[in-house]
């Protein structure tokens, strides 16, 4: 499984490599302000498994929720942003932005967060797993998804 996107202008692409560790869709006030829609979605990938194909993005330290910045790669030409990461997975994990993506049904969300916030009128599917905050990682990733994260983390230096 091998997925490709980019920015509108074409002047960042990338290729990603299997399938992500989990898809998030937030709900959060931020990823709505910053999406300027209802939310975010977002599939959570290894750093190396996101290749540049043509130009790098710019990274840009934006505000976030949690006081500690998240880091926003958009492209230096048009300015959509592909990809960020957040303090709390640091730079190993890269939070690519579905509707970047040639294909983004190959993505549909596998947990909608911070529904607290979900905009009324927003519909979720009887069977969306749903969490008005946040979750535990044990309870809802996949078995491969722990496997991955455990070998990011041991690379990481961290138990
Ligand atoms: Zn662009």
């Amino acid at each position: 499984m091998s997925m490709e996107g980019g920015c509108t202008c074409r002047n960042v692409r990338y290729r990603l490599t299997g399938g992500p560790l989990i898809v998030h869709a937030c709900h959060c006030t931020w990823c709505q302000r910053e999406t300027g829609t209802v939310h975010a979605v977002n599939a959570m990938y290894e750093a190396e498994r996101v290749e540049h194909l043509a130009a790098e993005p710019e990274i840009i330290d934006t505000p976030s929720a949690s006081g500690k910045g998240q880091k926003i790669a958009r492209c230096p030409i048009c300015k959509v942003a592909v990809w960020s990461n957040y303090p709390g997975s640091g730079p190993a994990v890269r939070f690519v932005r579905v509707g970047t993506m040639d294909d983004p049904s190959q993505c549909p969300p596998d947990v909608h967060i911070f529904t607290s916030t979900k905009q009324p009128w927003v519909t979720l599917p009887p069977s969306a797993k749903v969490f008005a905050e946040f979750y535990g990682i044990d309870e809802v990733w996949s078995d491969e998804a722990k496997e991955r994260r455990r070998i990011m983390r041991e690379k990481a230096g961290k138990k």
